[in-house]
């Protein structure tokens, strides 16, 4: 199987707008208000800029 893009949810904060959600280059994440982002899974190419760039390590490719 594909890896995929995991959110865990229980590492993020959730206290502040998710900086990752701009570094997507295909608007897969959002995010509702301070909560844990969410990733369209059909949309989500993948490729690891999220993952890399959330500073706490709550997006996860594997
Ligand atoms: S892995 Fe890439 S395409 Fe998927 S949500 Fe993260 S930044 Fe967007």
């Amino acid at each position: 199987m594909e890896n995929q893009l995991n959110v865990i949810a229980e590492i993020c904060p959730q206290d502040h707008p998710c900086p990752s959600v701009r570094v997507c280059p295909v608007g897969a994440l959002t995010q509702e208000g301070f909560q844990a982002p969410k990733v369209d899974r059909e949309v989500c190419i993948r490729c690891g800029k999220c993952a890399a760039f959330c500073p706490k390590r709550a997006l996860v490719l594997e």
